[in-house]
């Protein structure tokens, strides 16, 4: 279907970017070139756009203009990276309590709202611009087209599904958009033996190029495929998103998947941040969209601080992610001019149990939990088949809508026989193993 993938690109989508006015189309086009230049020619390119950026947070945003004024920085006086990196780091705790000050007054009533669920089990909200995703994911489809699956093609996702009450239009939406892109989405959120029978069957029927998944999800899956016994028609690659990939989950993928595994790097403030290349020698970073700054003095890894090019409606300037990494040195054989991070130590997520014996992904709170207002942080633990407690430290009490929402959606994937109890805390302790677990299963 090659001429699918065609009329998409030079036809469907330019189309609609001319009828909404949006960039997607562009953007693309330029990253499909830009990844090819020249390191120093990427770093011009991003100090440029930085600095357009930095001049409309220095006039537009009212808190960076009062943060920096109050460490004695200036617009004028940002003339080089060190300046730049000098600036303090924005926290996910400034951004909940300034979010309003933190957006553009050049673009008031033109935002879009957005939660994330966090990396670290603090919920997030926020604002981003049309600009801004159309740029996000220009360089997401870029990432995806490393291993093989170009917009157009057909893929399979095993993912999770949209909790609390979402609007007809939204659902119609969703399904437009999966099926122009010609993507079929499982919902993983709650795993049964027959949900990966029906994912195998619909793979074997539905011949897809990529397999896009949560790296647990995939790891259940490809569990599946050993225990059955059962293949999969051939797919260019698998990739693995939203959690981190260790190399011997790695391999057990490749050997079930019978193809290679892809690792990728992002958030829900910036989608896409990085993903590896055909040579799979660290993930290369979307350097023409943000910003990563990442590696501590020693070469250990440390926090990535993430600055967004082209979210002027609210700008993230070196924004600390809460996921540690480093940086790579020296060029990747591909040729792609991309600097690369090396190493990414992301949240831990559990996997937790219903009463019936199923299995539930731990992305599902973070999922459930960025639509609970109340929730500054957070910590899921399952006590046993019956108990779930969420730890969490809140603004206020919980509404009886959070409360409603929280129980319903739990009940819809754990089933009735599991109980889920709050119990507001002052702080979530960190755990003596130093890893940051935002669920943490049953012993055992
Ligand atoms: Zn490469």
């Amino acid at each position: 279907m090659q001429l699918y993938r065609h009329l998409l690109g030079s036809v469907f989508l330019p189309a609609y970017d001319g009828i909404r006015s949006r960039r997607y189309v562009g953007h693309s086009r330029f990253l499909e070139v830009s990844q090819w230049w020249k390191p120093e020619q990427l770093i011009a390119f991003q100090w440029a756009e930085l600095h357009k950026l930095l001049r409309h947070a220095f006039d537009f945003v009212p808190y960076y203009r009062w943060k920096y004024r109050a460490v004695g920085a200036s617009f004028s006086d940002i003339r080089t990276w060190d300046d730049f990196k000098r600036l303090p780091r924005l926290t996910r705790g400034e951004i909940r309590q300034h979010r309003e000050e933190l957006c553009s007054t050049a673009y008031q009533g033109k935002l879009l709202p957005h939660a994330t669920g966090g990396s670290t089990g603090v919920p997030t909200r926020f604002y981003r611009t049309y600009e801004s995703y159309d740029w996000r994911t220009a360089a997401k489809d870029r990432v995806y087209s490393w291993p093989g699956l170009h917009v157009g093609d057909k893929s399979v996702y095993l993912w999770g599904a949209p909790v609390g009450d979402v609007p007809k239009y939204q659902i119609w939406k969703t399904w437009l958009h999966e099926t122009v892109q010609r993507q079929r989405t499982f919902n993983t959120f709650s795993q049964t033996e027959e949900l990966w029978w029906r994912i195998h069957a619909e793979i074997c029927r539905y011949r897809p190029a990529a397999i896009v998944g949560y790296v647990s999800s995939l790891q259940q899956f490809a569990g599946f495929l050993g225990r059955t016994k059962r293949n999969i028609p051939r797919v260019r690659g698998v990739i693995a998103a939203a959690e981190p990939l260790f190399e011997g989950v790695r391999r057990t993928m490749e050997e079930a998947f019978e193809a290679p595994v892809y690792n990728t790097y992002g958030s829900r403030e910036f989608m896409s941040l990085a993903g590896e290349c055909e040579q799979r020698d660290g993930l290369h970073v979307n350097s023409e969209n943000v910003v990563v700054e990442a590696g501590g003095e020693f070469d250990e890894p440390s926090n990535i601080i993430v600055t967004d090019l082209h979210n002027y409606g609210m700008p993230f300037i070196r924004y600390e992610t809460g996921d540690l990494g480093k940086l790579k040195d020296g060029l990747c054989a591909c040729g792609r001019g991309l600097p690369r991070l090396a190493e990414i130590e992301g949240r831990v997520l559990d996997r937790l149990r219903t009463a019936d014996g199923r299995i539930v992904p731990g992305e599902f709170f973070p999922h459930l939990l960025k639509e609970i207002p109340e929730f500054v942080q957070y910590r899921v633990e399952q006590k046993d088949l019956e108990r779930i407690v969420i730890s969490a430290v809140m603004t206020c009490e919980l509404s009886s809508h959070s409360r409603e929402l929280l129980d319903r959606e739990i009940g819809k994937v754990f089933g009735g026989a599991t109980r889920c109890d709050i119990q507001p805390v002052e702080e979530i302790p960190a755990l003596p193993s130093g890893k940051r677990r935002i669920t943490i299963g049953m012993a055992g």
